[in-house]
């Protein structure tokens, strides 16, 4: 639970918003309780869910990361074995990607729940797979370094 979930409390004075523990107005310095009872402010829940809207952006950012990464590494790989190729590939994915990521980044942010559930779960789906590779990867350098350390501690090289 953050901060931002807390109930806030509407100086009766102002209407400066306040958290829910404060005891004074921060703004006017009016007293919010009295005793243990609230002195005519009422608790109100903070407005609209901007947390969704930052997750959702934050998943759409790294969904477009993974898929810029994907674009790179495939574009590498061809560009090793078929160079090319890599000139027409870069020309016809670079669009697409780029257009799905700005359709993700909308789509996670948008009012319409089915444009957001599907942004959503495509992001989710580039995301996972993107930490596999990721992890794929980082076993991958683990257990190399892993032989190269076993190698020099025998006394190898
Ligand atoms: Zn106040």
């Amino acid at each position: 639970m953050t901060r931002s979930d807390l109930p806030h409390i509407n100086c009766p004075e102002c209407g400066a918003e306040n958290n829910s523990f404060a005891n004074v107005c921060w703004i006017c310095r009016r007293p919010l309780y009295e005793g243990d009872e609230l002195v005519e402010a009422e608790m109100v829940s903070p407005i609209g869910s901007p947390r969704q809207d930052r997750v959702g952006r934050i998943f759409g950012i790294w969904a477009f990361i993974f898929l810029g990464l994907g674009v790179m590494i495939v574009g590498l790989g061809i560009y090793v074995d078929e160079p090319g190729i890599l000139l027409p590939y870069l020309i016809l994915v670079t669009p697409l990607s780029i257009g799905i990521g700005v359709l993700i980044l909308k789509g996670n942010q948008s009012e319409n729940p089915w444009l957001r559930g599907i942004a959503m779960s495509f992001s989710a789906l580039i995301v996972s797979a993107g930490a596999m590779v990721l992890l794929g990867i980082a076993a991958i350098i683990a257990l190399v370094a892993f032989c190269f350390m076993l190698v020099a501690a025998s006394g190898g090289f």
